[in-house]
């Protein structure tokens, strides 16, 4: 069986030259004499893999130096209360609710103060980004102690093409589905955190980044689980119990992966010209329809129907015959999705456009 043409939304395509080189290195990690699974997180050998993983990170993303980089795990899921446990010091933050993530974000933040839902695109089934101008209206008060956005909403496929202003209010941002896909201007945000099964690697490990400002006192409640001290992690560099080792090293290779294949700018433009492809391909259609509004649509994750669910079944059985998978739509969603992340080639979103073409003419050819 050869390798297929993987659209999953996460855990997600990996670059081919990492698994190789995972697969080298699985027994014997350099001179270590073990793997990386073997090895202590106290090692100098690890110490090295962690810093380097840091590193590179710090130089695609241009990370200033008040910024802290924190690999947790738990998945971007704990961070829904990582985020109002450390931040919420007067117990108030606003919430920005364009989809399920979002939604689970706010619900959880509730727990822990008052989340207030600014904006919410619920009331059209998440097919767009809504509007900002509440969310402005209320960061100018300036009683807010964080701003939260799901940058891109992997399961209705839409995106923010620009951030809230914000002004002295901290924007903190889930930015899972596009977390390297894009350059980030780390300096609007307060927080930017990301699972990295998506786009930087393996499923087990979170990227946290947080200015130093902003977790300088400790956390904001004193419930705070230790592990969950943004302060603490930070002064234990991610390492105040046992890390996700091999998930580090898999996505120090990451990193390393798009510094050697051009960048982010780079990323950018391959993804953009991948989301191009699809939704002209749906665009120039009359058979498929786009799930997201034009303006709100995602370069990460690309969710469309076809006329009827019966359709879309097929389509997916139709898809896997042409060595095409995952890209069934989210259950809460229905329809289709293809998640386009930087390691999805443009040869395998060829192969999707071609297929959708091929599926329609005979769909057609069919139904007369
Ligand atoms: C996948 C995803 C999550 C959930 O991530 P887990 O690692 O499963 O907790 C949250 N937010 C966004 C935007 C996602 O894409």
């Amino acid at each position: 069986m050869a390798r297929v043409h993987n659209f999953s939304a996460g855990p997600a395509a990996l670059p081919r030259s990492i698994l190789a080189e995972l697969s080298d290195e699985l027994a014997e990690y350099g001179d270590a004499g073990m793997s990386v699974m073997e090895m202590s997180h106290r090692s100098a050998a690890f110490q090295r893999i962690i810093d380097e993983a840091e590193a590179t990170l710090r130089r695609i993303l241009n990370i200033p130096d008040r910024y802290r980089v924190l690999f947790l795990q738990g998945g971007a899921t704990l961070q829904f209360a990582g985020i109002p446990l450390n931040l919420m010091r007067r117990g108030r933050a606003g919430y920005v609710v364009s989809g399920s993530f979002a939604k689970k974000a706010w619900s959880e933040a509730q727990r822990y103060g008052e989340a207030l839902a600014l904006a919410s695109s619920e009331d059209t089934g998440f097919d767009r980004i809504p509007g900002l101008a509440p969310v402005e209206a209320r960061a100018a008060v300036g009683d807010l102690d964080y701003i939260y956005i799901c940058q891109n909403n992997t399961i209705y496929g839409t995106q923010f093409h620009a951030l809230p202003g914000c002004g002295e209010t901290p924007l903190v941002a889930d930015v899972s589905s596009c977390f390297l896909s894009m350059p980030l201007e780390i300096e609007r945000y307060g927080l930017v955190y990301a699972g990295a099964q998506k786009n930087a690697g393996i499923a087990g490990v979170t990227v946290v980044i947080v200015r130093d400002d902003l977790i300088d006192d400790g956390p904001a409640s004193p419930y705070c689980p230790s592990y969950l001290d943004y302060r603490l992690e930070a002064s234990k560099g991610s390492m105040y119990n046992t890390p996700n080792t091999f998930g580090i090293y898999v996505c120090g290779k990451v990193f390393r992966w798009i510094e050697e294949t051009g960048g982010l700018a780079a990323m950018q433009q391959r993804n953009e010209g991948k989301a191009r492809l699809l939704y002209e391909t749906i665009d120039t259609s009359s058979f498929y329809r786009g799930v997201s509004q034009p303006d709100s649509r995602s370069i990460a994750n690309v969710t469309f129907r076809t006329p009827t669910p019966q359709l879309d079944a097929e389509f997916v059985d139709f898809a896997a015959a042409c060595g095409i998978v995952n890209i069934k739509g989210h259950r809460a969603a229905g329809g289709l999705r293809a998640s386009i992340y930087n390691a999805v080639s443009r040869e395998s979103v060829e192969a999707l456009a071609a297929c959708m073409r091929e599926f329609e003419t005979a769909s057609e050819t069919r139904s007369r």
